[in-house]
């Protein structure tokens, strides 16, 4: 029986070399239970919904701040309380999104808005989780935890475990820290400060997914990265089959990035860090054409960009004696991508083993 082999019969996934370091090693600290307060540090550039979410400069923040009442900016400047019912927004049960007064951002839906009596707008969910901020406040004799908008800071209220199902959480913000924006023919009319950003799409395949996916998710300007099946024939293959059947499928990873922060031509110069692209149909221990080099171009650009990376990469020192052996194909001649199975993703994150970014 080969390592691999061995391996899977012992009920581990692929991977060896990583997996065998995650089982081992430094499993992250997880946050307390029920703790809204992260202990991570990686700091998303963008959120899952595509928003950037960078933190506003104190100039930016000053320049926003001039449209507000004073009422407004003593509530999201200086962390003040509405009165209870006095707000606009307590008993709004129009469709729409409350977004942040001072910057735009999304904070919250009216799909999760419920009436809680306390005279303050309810919701039992963010629109996104990358949009709040938690932090603890000991303020007035008590310990409560405080809720801020993630990009611009502001204060939009606390949030108390008394709240309704699924969450059990309940946001109670004041009117005054949001703006809300009905929708109207089923469409939200979204201000320009409040809409997400263009995403492009990149397709890569450099070994075993799991690590691709750690490094490229730690990429400024990467909102989401993926891990997947791409470049084979089979139809929505499962991890199995890749393995076992000759499904010609490669271990890819999807990575959603924002292209004013990070470019294609960028992100190609990553890949090439994360993998040694000479070794072919296998990268170190993982030996197969699931963990070929390979990159699936979503548009003609990205297709032109690709090729003529690797063409200037194959004349550099590092690859005078080396042939570069990476597939280079549009994602019409590879066909779809496949998300691999729930367990597959985040893999690092979640067990822990992640391996920070190269330097140079
Ligand atoms: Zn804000």
């Amino acid at each position: 029986m080969n390592k691999f082999l061995m391996l899977f019969s012992l009920g581990l996934a692929t991977c060896v070399l990583s997996g065998a370091l995650v089982l081992a090693a430094n499993a992250r600290p997880q946050p307390a239970k029920k703790s809204l307060m992260k202990t991570e540090t990686r700091k998303p550039t963008h959120s899952k919904s595509a928003y950037d979410i960078r933190p506003l400069t104190q100039a930016r923040i000053d320049e926003l701040a001039k449209k507000l009442t004073p009422e407004e900016a003593r509530i999201l400047l200086k962390k003040g309380t509405e009165p209870a019912f006095c707000g606009n927004l307590t008993d709004n049960k129009k469709d729409g999104v409350y977004v942040c007064r001072l910057c735009g951002l999304p904070l919250f839906s009216s799909d999760s808005k419920f009436n809680s009596g306390t005279g303050w707008p309810s919701f039992f969910r963010p629109f996104d989780p990358d949009h709040i901020t938690y932090e603890k406040d000991t303020s007035h004799g008590m310990t409560r935890v405080e809720i801020l908008c993630t990009r611009c800071g502001s204060h939009q209220g606390h949030v108390f475990d008394d709240g309704p199902k699924p969450t059990n959480l309940r946001y109670c913000v004041n009117s005054a820290s949001l703006e809300f924006i009905e929708k109207k023919d089923g469409t939200i009319p979204w201000p320009e400060a409040s809409r997400p950003v263009k995403v492009q799409n990149a397709y890569f395949g450099g070994g075993c997914f799991w690590g691709v996916e750690d490094r490229f998710q730690q990429v400024p300007g990467v909102i989401d990265a993926i891990s997947g099946y791409q470049g084979g024939r089979t139809k929505n293959p499962t991890y199995k089959q890749v393995c076992y059947e000759n499904t010609g499928h490669a271990e890819v990873v999807k990575v959603v990035f924002d292209p004013a922060v990070v470019s294609y031509s960028e992100l190609l110069a990553w890949f090439f860090k994360f993998h040694d692209p000479t070794q072919l149909n296998r990268q170190g221990p993982d030996v197969g054409d699931q963990y070929r080099s390979a990159i699936f171009a979503e548009s003609e650009e990205h297709l032109a960009a690709a090729k003529k990376f690797i063409e200037e990469q194959q004349k550099t020192d590092r690859f005078a004696k080396r042939k570069i052996v990476t597939q280079v194909a549009s994602v019409v001649d590879a066909g779809p991508f496949y998300p691999a199975e729930e367990y597959h993703q985040d893999y690092h994150l979640k067990h822990g083993g992640s391996c920070p970014l190269p330097e140079n």
